[in-house]
């Protein structure tokens, strides 16, 4: 019989606002409390109140190291486990990386590596975001976190509503607004609004 294969990959997803960070950090500091190495990876754009740490909106927080998202990146993170040989890596807002990462994390599980992601499964649009849609398929657990709907404050939200200067965004608009007044919300599907 082969030994116990300790390598897995979790994923923890759910629109804005539904607890996934948290999740996460939950998560990792019972592995910090184990006295396990580990390493927490997130990408720059996510500005969101303190740049060095995977922060939470309850104020939580653990170091992080922040990356870039494209394919280049993607070398440098590899580059980084290889040196620091982590027994445990975390990667918030997956969403945003490059579809490389999926086979990364393939390679880390299959050494025996505990990896958890947490992201948005799903766009403003409700599309498939980035790496989440593979990484949900190939993963050992999956928790699909839902928020409260923030429109009708009753039903259970599946959704990230953008907003754009206040009103919907359109389904033209661009994934990832860099330094535009958009806001998001999160809303169930009958709340759920994307203008044509
Ligand atoms: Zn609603």
């Amino acid at each position: 019989m082969n030994d116990f294969h300790k390598g897995s990959l979790e994923v923890v997803c759910g629109p804005m606002f539904s607890g996934k960070s948290e999740e996460l950090i939950r998560r990792m500091k019972r592995v910090q409390i184990s006295g396990k190495k580990f390493i927490i990876f997130k990408p720059a754009l996510d500005n969101r109140y303190d740049a060095n740490h995977v922060v939470s909106h309850d104020q939580r927080k653990l170091e992080a190291v922040i990356t870039r998202t494209d394919t280049l990146a993607i070398k440098y993170i590899e580059d980084v486990v290889d040196k620091e040989n982590p027994e445990v890596i975390a990667i918030d807002e997956g969403n945003f990386y490059a579809m490389e990462i999926v086979f990364m994390i393939e390679k880390w599980v299959s050494e025996g590596k505990r990896v958890l992601v947490a992201g948005l499964d799903t766009n403003f649009r409700g599309e498939t975001f980035g790496p989440m849609g593979e990484l949900l398929a190939r993963a050992d657990y999956v928790d699909k976190l839902k928020a409260i709907c923030m429109k009708c404050k009753n039903r259970e939200a599946v959704m990230t509503q953008r907003l754009i200067n206040g009103l919907p965004a359109k389904r033209s608009d661009p994934t990832i607004l860099v330094g535009g007044f958009d806001s998001y919300e999160a809303r169930c599907r009958e709340c759920h609004e994307l203008l044509d």
